[in-house]
């Protein structure tokens, strides 16, 4: 590299105030030319009118050995380059370095501006010595001020600076020189050279803030448009969308995703106010939509930045949930200017969400709350006033093993909807599982309107229930207790109501009944007694006793009762009455009844004569599935023919669901087996059941028989019911005969046969028939002179 490369690249270093890319550089190039520029025709006007001040002062003041020619061509050559000077600002302007400018562009700028500066400097230095002290004096005032203007309009191009003061200090010192190398000169030289220094140095420092304030603008700009290209990108690919409010609340920004999540164009929006676009978009906001849309409007009147704000809105016909995050903006005084932030459909979110919460605390199937809920309910109302309404229905399980699990289901349904219409709002109605319901209401006083509510529950179930096609019915016992009854804690509230639901089934089904304190000795004997029922369920600790039932009309042996007995080994014989509720409640009734069953056929096979023996038959047994296959099986299995098995159901059957009752009779029937209705004329007797139902006998219950000699209205029930058999043609038996009075009576009235204590006690298997299977029981002495009186 020669002298003269290296001392141009160092100018050229020096004068160039950034290190930038070309791209960049010819940009930051379009700057400083249109920082020159934007000065051009003013500093081209001063220019010219300097060079006619000038001219005019060297035509006063000069001496006369110049030829007077040359100013004026020198002032013409100004003229021409201001002319030149123009034109290029036009060109210049119009395009050539709006944006972008090449580095020759900028060299032809210096070029000009070094030509300008020559002509200034040449005519200094021409002039200067020709002029008298006074021309002197303004030559040097003026090369000075243009020294410096030059310096400064050009500074933003270093290097056309530098040209211009160089030149125009080099040629007025040339001038200075010619005017003789004296004390003068030497003096106004340093003079001068310390201006040009200063003039140099600040042309260096505004060149190099210039350099630093495009470098940092080019930044900035490239961080906003990286930014911007963020947030497109973000707008784009995913759900979120941005906003923008005034300081007045309404929208000053709307994104493109706004936009369109609303449906709405961009500029129908601008200006909506948030407030009324979210009122706009909710047609009939509910309670939990007002709470959504106050905390927005709390949040932005105290000017609090606020954070995913579940706010609901309907857009073409759909609900959908919003989530909003925002924050204030505020001036350098503190003042609000906006708002500012984000918004994101979280309606699929919201939805999962909601659906987790109804798994977790609904009953898919009613709807109703689920366990999970009413606990959580039970839990904080604890230490509150409250009752509880524990309800379960009667029957349902013989409709659901027979119409099947989907007819059970829909039953379900209707029942949850029933009790449902009967509540309070605020109260919580629950399915605990399966049909097991619980409704917890607030408070706890005026028992009477719970007696009322649990009577408008039990009632609304008295319609049958019509699900496809087929007419179900059930019913339900109802238990109650409240926090006054003395519970100290949900789970004794619990307790409480559990065990007057069961005093509630005890009493016979389909009613209600309040917690009594009297109930938890009662529970715990209860309890104990499952206990104890379940392990004689294992050990078989029951036997039957069985009790004969005679002709009245002969006195013969018509039939036998078979009663169970339970040989408890501390209590001894506990009977019946006892404990087949519990087992009925225990579903223990299963497993009994079928030893009952089995016990029973055994033991009659292998009697001498063809005398059927009855079996008492549960309603829980008439719902297991398994029942009738059970029966058939069984009088296979111990060769009792069937016509001398009697199954003994009670008219509490009957109603509690017909077609699954009416289809099992009817098997039964078919397999031949024989049909007693029990304590008939205690239950719902109605004559169509009677009519429909394939049964055989009516046992006329106990107690009209047992007053029938000192009532007349028993009396009259009686005559009724075995009017009403005999129409039928059903055999009839009298229960409960324990007088020879009541024999008579009944004889009288036409009954068929009769069983009582009177005409014989239950007794075991061994006392009624001998080892050959003879009966070898007594009947009374009283029956042989009654039976020859006429009937
Ligand atoms: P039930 O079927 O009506 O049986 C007649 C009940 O009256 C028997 O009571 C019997 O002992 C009693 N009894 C008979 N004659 C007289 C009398 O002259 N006066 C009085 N006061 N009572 C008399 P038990 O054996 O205590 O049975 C009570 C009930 O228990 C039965 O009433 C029946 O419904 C039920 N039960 C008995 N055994 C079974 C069984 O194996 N399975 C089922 N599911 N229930 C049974
Ligand atoms: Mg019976
Ligand atoms: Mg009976």
């Amino acid at each position: 590299m020669t002298l003269l490369e290296t001392l141009a690249h160092k100018w050229l270093l020096i004068t160039t105030p950034y290190s930038a890319p070309e791209a960049q550089a010819a940009r930051f190039r379009a700057h400083q030319l249109n920082a020159c520029l934007r000065l051009a025709p003013w500093v081209l006007l001063a220019n010219t009118l300097n060079s006619g001040f000038v001219l005019w002062l060297f035509l006063t003041r000069a001496d006369a050995s110049v030829p007077d020619y040359l100013p004026f061509v020198w002032m013409l050559l100004v003229f021409l380059t201001s002319a030149l000077g123009l034109q290029r600002w036009r060109l210049m302007r119009r395009g050539e370095v709006r944006n972008t400018a090449s580095m020759r562009t900028l060299s032809k700028f210096t070029r000009n501006a070094a030509i300008s500066s020559l002509l200034w400097a040449a005519f200094f230095a021409w002039t200067y010595p020709h002029m008298d002290p006074m021309g002197q004096k303004i030559t040097i005032a003026i090369a000075v001020g243009m020294i410096c203007a030059g310096g400064f309009v050009f500074s933003s191009i270093p290097r056309a600076a530098l040209s211009y003061v160089l030149i125009m200090a080099l040629g007025f010192d040339l001038g200075l020189l010619r005017n003789g190398l004296n004390q003068e000169f030497v003096s106004l030289t340093i003079l001068l050279f310390g201006y040009v220094a200063l003039v140099i140095s600040t042309i260096f420092s505004m060149a190099q803030n210039m350099g630093a304030r495009l470098l940092a603008e080019t930044e900035s700009s490239r961080q906003a448009e990286l930014v911007g290209l963020l947030l497109s990108d973000f707008e784009s690919n995913t759900n979120d969308w941005l906003w923008e409010l005034n300081a007045r609340g309404e929208l000053e920004h709307v994104s493109v995703r706004m936009a369109e999540v609303l449906g709405q164009s961009k500029e129908s929006l601008l200006g909506t106010h948030l407030q009324v676009l979210f009122k706009r978009l909710l047609l009939n906001p509910g309670p939990d939509e007002e709470a959504a849309l106050l905390q927005l409007q709390s949040a932005l009147d105290a000017a609090r930045a606020f954070k995913r704000l579940d706010i609901p809105v309907c857009t073409s016909g759909e609900q959908q949930w919003w989530s909003l995050s925002g924050k204030p903006l505020f001036s350098d005084a503190g003042e609000l200017m906006g708002w500012r932030g984000v918004g994101s459909d979280v309606t699929r979110a919201r939805k999962d969400a909601d659906a987790m919460n109804r798994l977790a605390n609904f009953d898919s199937l009613t709807g109703l709350a689920n366990r999970h809920q009413f606990q959580q309910r039970l839990y904080t109302l604890a230490g509150r006033p409250c009752t509880l309404l524990l309800l379960d229905l009667d029957n349902f399980k013989t409709a659901n093993d027979h119409y099947g699990h989907a007819t059970g289901d829909k039953v379900l349904q209707i029942v949850a909807s029933r009790f449902k219409s009967q509540i309070r709002t605020g109260d919580l109605l629950a399915r605990l599982g399966g049909d097991e319901f619980a409704l917890i209401a607030r408070g706890d006083a005026e028992l009477d309107a719970y007696s009322d509510l649990a009577l408008r529950l039990i009632e609304c179930l008295r319609e049958p229930l019509s699900v496809d096609g087929v007419q179900v019915r059930v019913g339900t016992s109802v238990g109650i207790a409240t926090t006054s009854d003395g519970a100290g804690d949900p789970d004794a509230l619990l307790q409480f109501a559990d065990m007057a639901l069961y005093a509630a089934k005890d009493a016979g089904r389909n009613t209600y009944c309040f917690f009594s304190s009297g109930m938890k000795d009662q529970a715990q004997k209860r309890l104990a007694l499952i206990d104890d029922l379940r392990i004689a369920t294992e050990r078989q600790q029951f036997e039957l006793l069985y009790q004969p039932q005679v002709s009245l009309l002969t006195g013969q042996l018509t039939g036998v009762e078979a009663l169970i007995r339970w040989r408890h080994p501390v209590r001894g014989l506990v009977s019946p009455g006892e404990f087949i509720a519990l087992a009925e409640q225990t579903n223990l009734i299963l497993p009994l009844g079928r030893w009952v069953l089995q016990q029973a056929c055994a033991q009659a096979a292998a009697w001498a004569s063809d005398v059927p023996v009855a079996v008492n038959i549960s309603v829980i047994q008439f719902g297991d599935a398994g029942f009738v296959p059970f029966v058939q099986e069984t009088l296979r299995r111990t060769g009792l023919p069937a016509q001398r098995l009697e199954l003994e159901i009670t008219e509490s059957l009957l109603i509690e669901d017909r077609h699954a009752v009416l289809d099992i009779l009817r098997e039964l029937r078919a397999l031949g087996v024989r049909i007693a209705l029990d304590d008939f004329g205690t239950g719902y007797s109605s004559l169509a059941y009677l009519r429909n139902f394939p049964i055989h006998k009516l046992k006329i219950d106990g107690a009209f028989v047992r007053r029938i000699s000192e009532s007349a209205q028993a009396y009259a029930i009686v005559q009724t019911i075995i009017d009403l058999g005999r129409a039928l043609h059903l055999d009839l038996t009298a229960e409960c005969i324990e007088t020879p009075e009541q024999f008579a009576a009944l004889r009288t009235l036409g009954c068929g046969s009769a069983q009582g204590y009177w005409i014989a006690r239950p007794m075991p298997a061994d006392a009624l028939v001998d080892g050959q299977g003879h009966w070898c029981f007594a009947l009374p002495a009283g029956l042989e002179p009654l039976l020859s009186e006429q009937a």
